[in-house]
Formats: C-alpha cells, sequence, structure tokens
C-alpha cells in the first residue's frame, strides 16, 4: 500500500480517489463515499479493508463526530497526514496545521508591518513553518501540502492578478516565490474562493453542491459554487463581485474604474465615510459595532450599503439562477440593520423574486465563518480538496 501522500496524487485507484474523498469530507460513510467517488459498494469496501489494514482509515464513532447517523462513519488516520493553511492578511499572516480530521494541531499569528513584500512574507511562512513542523516531530517535506489564501485574484499558475489588498503584490509570482523556500505541493486561491471552500467543508454550506458566496469586508468579494467545485473562470478572477459597476460616474475604485459595488458596500469606504461624519479614525470593527447598535449616522450608513449590495446580488441572481446566497464578511455580523434592507433591496433587483409565479427565489444564509477563520481554513481546504494547486511536489 502506498503512503497517504502517494495515493492523494493517485487518480486512478479506488483507494486514491476514497482518500481524497475522506480528506474532503472529514468523515463519511460507505455509502456517501460511493456516491461522490462513483466507485460501486463492492470496490469501496475492497479498498476500505486494505486502507484500514495499513492505518490510514479508521472507524469513528457516528455520535462522537456529531452526525447521529446510524451508518459507520469512516475517517483517515489522525496521524496518517498533515497539511498547512496560510493567510496573508493585512498586517497579519497566519499559519494553522491540521490532521487528516481536520483537527487544527498548530495556530500561529505573526504580526508584520502592512506593506510587506512577498518575499519577506514567504521567508516568515518558511519558519514559522519549520518551526511548527518540528514542535509535531515532521519537516515541510512531509506536509500534504501548504494552501495559501491571497486577498486579490489569482491566475492558475500562481501570479497575482491585481493587488487589492496588497497593491505592490501585482504580478507576483507566489509558485516562484514559495517554492524556492518550501519543499511540499502550494495550493493558493483567492481569499474569497477560500471562504467557499471552508463553508463546505465546515461551515453553513455543508452537502450544498450550488450557491454564490458574497464576502462584505474591508472589500466586496465572492464565489460561485457549482456542482460542489468552486468556479474560476477563465484566468481565475470569476466572482470578483465588488467590481460590479453601478454608477459609472460613481465614486473611484481600486480596480482603476468608477462606481464599483465595493466603493458602496466596501468597509475601507464606509469607514471613510464614518470618519468625515464623525471627524475621528474608525476601525471597521468599532464601525460594525456602532451599526449594530443603530447609533446615529451609522444606521443610515449601512442601510445605504445593504441598498447598493442588494443590488448587486440581485443582478448575479438574474444571472445565474442560484439556489442559495451566502453573506460572508465583517458586514455581515451587523445582523438584521444590514441583512434586512439587503432582502428587500436584492428582490427589487432581481427576476427570482420571491412573489413571482413559479419562481423560486434563492435562499439566504449567514455564513458560519465571520471572523478571519474562513480564509486560513479554506486555505487548509484548499489541499484536503486539491483545489488551486500551482506547484507539483518533485515526484
Ligand atoms: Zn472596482
Amino acid at each position: 500500500m502506498q503512503n497517504i501522500n502517494e495515493l492523494f496524487l493517485d487518480h486512478d485507484s479506488p483507494a486514491g480517489r476514497l482518500v481524497r474523498g475522506l480528506a474532503a469530507f472529514g468523515a463519511a460513510t460507505a455509502g456517501q463515499l460511493s456516491k461522490s467517488t462513483g466507485l460501486g459498494r463492492s470496490t469501496v469496501s475492497t479498498a476500505l479493508t486494505e486502507l484500514r489494514d495499513a492505518g490510514i482509515v479508521i472507524d469513528v464513532d457516528a455520535k462522537a463526530s456529531g452526525f447521529g447517523r446510524p451508518s459507520q462513519l469512516l475517517s483517515l488516520s489522525p496521524g496518517s497526514g498533515r497539511c498547512a493553511g496560510v493567510l496573508l492578511g493585512l498586517g497579519e499572516i497566519r499559519i494553522v496545521i491540521c490532521d487528516m480530521t481536520h483537527a487544527v494541531l498548530s495556530d500561529v499569528w505573526i504580526p508584520i508591518r502592512r506593506d510587506y513584500t512577498p518575499e519577506e512574507a514567504a521567508d516568515q511562512v518558511r519558519d514559522s513553518l519549520t518551526s511548527q513542523c518540528q514542535s509535531l516531530g515532521i519537516t515541510i517535506a512531509d506536509l500534504l501540502g501548504v494552501g495559501v489564501a491571497i486577498s486579490a485574484p489569482l491566475s492558475y499558475d500562481g501570479k497575482v492578478l491585481n493587488g487589492d489588498v496588497l497593491p505592490t503584490w501585482a504580478g507576483v509570482d507566489l509558485a516562484e516565490i514559495f517554492s524556492t523556500r518550501l519543499d511540499c505541493p502550494l495550493h493558493a486561491e483567492n481569499e474569497s474562493h477560500c471562504g467557499a471552500l471552508a463553508e463546505m467543508t465546515w461551515g453553513s454550506t455543508v452537502g450544498e453542491s450550488d450557491f454564490i458566496l458574497y464576502k462584505f469586508d474591508l472589500g466586496v468579494g465572492g464565489a460561485i459554487v457549482r456542482d460542489g467545485a468552486v468556479v474560476r473562470g477563465v484566468s481565475g478572477s470569476a466572482a470578483e463581485f465588488g467590481h460590479i459597476v453601478l454608477d459609472p460616474d460613481g465614486a473611484y475604485c481600486r480596480c482603476g474604474n468608477r462606481g464599483c459595488l465595493q466603493t458602496y458596500a466596501g468597509g475601507y469606504h464606509l469607514i471613510r465615510r464614518a470618519e468625515e461624519f464623525s471627524g475621528q479614525p474608525v476601525t471597521i470593527d468599532q464601525f460594525v459595532e456602532r451599526a449594530r447598535e443603530g447609533r446615529i449616522g451609522y444606521r443610515r450608513f449601512i442601510e445605504d450599503a445593504a441598498e447598493k449590495a442588494g443590488w448587486g446580488m440581485g443582478i448575479t441572481s438574474s444571472i445565474l439562477n442560484p439556489p442559495l446566497f451566502v453573506i460572508a464578511g465583517k458586514l455581515a455580523t451587523i445582523g438584521k440593520a444590514f441583512l434586512e434592507p439587503l432582502e428587500r433591496s436584492f428582490n427589487r433587483h432581481t427576476l427570482q423574486h420571491p412573489d413571482l409565479p413559479g419562481v423560486s427565489a434563492p435562499r439566504f444564509v449567514v455564513a458560519k465563518f465571520l471572523g478571519n477563520d474562513d480564509t486560513v481554513m479554506g486555505a487548509v481546504a484548499l489541499v484536503l480538496r486539491q483545489h488551486g494547486r500551482i506547484v507539483s511536489p518533485a515526484t
């Protein structure tokens, strides 16, 4: 029997397909694995026996896993492999290492100045991962892979298409910079796509194969999930909902255009308006808190933002007709002061209006991950789901 790192890359054998299925789900029954892989029940049963004998797959208690199903749940053995997720954030880098049951073994935050260079980031990631791996008795080369989440759209081969939160990174080749420092497979994706993967793996959309995620945070991002996979588009920059133009004469946007949705419903722009209003510096967390409390002025800021957010989502719905919208990001934590006017505006701006006969209006849910857990866990999910690989192993 191959080891788990080899099985992960074996796309032909039933054992390889089951290992990747269990890595993506965390835990599953033989029936679920048969359905998700398309393998017959007897083929699944034979391969599972081999994987159990090799110590790669274990039986887990259904109740202990919170599923409550009568069928036996299976999972990868916790010690059979490790993978890491990296968030390259604004003024911080966060790195987690997980085992094959998705348990977090190590979680490190590294403060770094806001205008850090790609080389500095890669050095920090290498040094921290080296010591995190050492404390777990492994090396970076033992990892199944490292997933990197970044606040910018990425090409399929790991080039930053433009820098929004990290403007000086436009054109940077992540594959080149990280592959010289990390001796393992590398995966990379923009943070909103990572957020969708985290929700699919651990959050509000487990079991959902089609949905659209809108993330309202400092900027506005999103993801389109079709048939259980994140749609990336021809260049990797699909679902940049923040740059839907609502007014060609509107405020200038970081993308070089004017009147983008982000200039109305993105945290940066809202904070700037709040600072003009209050005459004092305002952080995104202060903004969210004051809007939630319904403070004078802030209530209006957030209602206006929600109006434009619903408009953008209505356009998206008319084009794609999704069954489900997930609302993520810090503005979602404001609650009904943001979500109610957003839904009213959505209904005004879409063909999928709930009052129209024969129309199935989309459901709305709030994301489970609302801090930056979505991004870093989504980076782990890049490896577990084998999404967005930019560097293959030397083998
Ligand atoms: Zn824009």
